[in-house]
């Protein structure tokens, strides 16, 4: 027999879409991963408190609020399953998923929440110093006060890397942009911003060979791409803003994507290319990346659902 509904992914998008798929009658199965692009929960499961989640006026854990979503949607009647899909097949109605351990599923209408992974930089010390001064997420880790008044540095050279400088800009005492080359890819306009404010300081043509630090980072070590020379950056944040991969390859080029490699969706809507298949949160979001607009994406998609499902009679 059919699901109704399959969710899969289980960051806010995915959680919000059971949720309000169960409270539906949807009885929604909800793939919440194992290995592939993360671990249960997404990308907030690697982030310290959360202060901007609306409602915690105290802020709350990543992880507790992952927790929390799940069991609502536990009691709702959602049903979990902690596998990855491998595969699915999109061309045939109901649709077919395949988890990783090969069971395969059918579903009337599917909700894509798999999210996106920040790429990070391949080095020992990356992974010594995460979560102790380094972090993939200016806006969720950036006002902690470990942070407060000291210098930071932001690698990278895109939007995200100049967003992230300038959000920092607001509690750093002097942020350094890192970048591999001599200009920027970020839009003009967000380069205008970097390059006239007094607290940031691009450093060109510079990569990162390691970091250092004791307990906590303590600074970097520079390495000059065109003389090979190395330097040393004290800092005490380092914000990685080196791109994100949205997590789609198990969708093996059945939907639409961005030039981006994001899910294409229908403007105003969380309609793929593929009718009865939404997508919620990360993986359709290159923009925003927010708990919070992907708990509302989620939220919405269920209800794209729910509507699509009514209409067109199936399950
Ligand atoms: P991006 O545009 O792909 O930029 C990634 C940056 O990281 C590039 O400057 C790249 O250097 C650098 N980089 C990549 N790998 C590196 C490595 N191993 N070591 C050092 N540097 C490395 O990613 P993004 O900034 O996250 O933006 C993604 C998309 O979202 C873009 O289309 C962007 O315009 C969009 N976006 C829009 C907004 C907005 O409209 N408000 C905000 C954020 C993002 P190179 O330049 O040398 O390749």
């Amino acid at each position: 027999m059919s699901e109704k509904l399959i969710v899969i992914g289980s960051g806010p998008s995915g959680l919000t879409a059971s949720i309000y798929a169960a409270r539906a009658n949807l009885s929604p199965l909800l793939f919440e991963g194992f290995q592939a692009g993360g671990i249960p929960g997404g990308q907030l499961m690697i982030t310290t408190i959360i202060e901007n989640f609306p409602g915690f006026k105290d802020g709350i854990g990543g992880q507790q609020l992952m927790a929390d979503m799940r069991q609502q949607a536990l009691r709702f009647g959602a049903r979990i399953l902690t596998e990855d899909i491998e595969s699915v097949k999109l061309d045939t109605h109901p649709f077919s998923i395949t988890s990783s351990g090969g069971d395969i599923f059918e579903a009337c209408s599917l909700v894509i929440s798999t999210g996106a992974t920040a790429k990070r930089l391949p080095l020992d010390s990356e992974k010594k110093f995460f979560g102790r001064g380094i972090s993939a997420c200016a806006v969720c880790d950036g006002a902690l006060p470990v942070f407060r008044n000291k210098p930071i540095a932001v690698i990278g050279g895109g939007d995200t890397a100049v967003e992230e400088a300038l959000h920092l800009s607001k509690f750093g005492s002097r942020i350094f942009l890192i970048h591999r080359r001599d200009s920027l890819r970020a839009s003009t306009i967000m380069q205008d911003r970097a390059l006239k404010h007094q607290k940031i300081e691009v450093l060109w043509n510079k990569v990162v060979e390691e970091f250092v630090g004791d307990k906590l980072l303590g600074g970097v070590r520079l390495k000059d791409t065109r003389t090979g020379s190395v330097s040393f950056l004290e800092v005490n944040g380092a914000f990685e803003a080196i791109g994100h991969r949205p997590n789609t390859g198990f969708l093996n080029g059945q939907l639409r994507l961005t030039e981006s490699g994001y899910v294409f969706t229908h403007p105003g809507t969380t309609m793929t290319s593929v009718e009865g298949v939404f997508a919620g949160g990360d993986v359709q979001d290159f923009r925003y990346r927010q708990a919070i607009t992907a708990a509302g994406s989620g939220c919405m998609a269920a209800l794209d659902a729910q509507k699509w499902l009514t209409e067109k009679g199936f399950c």
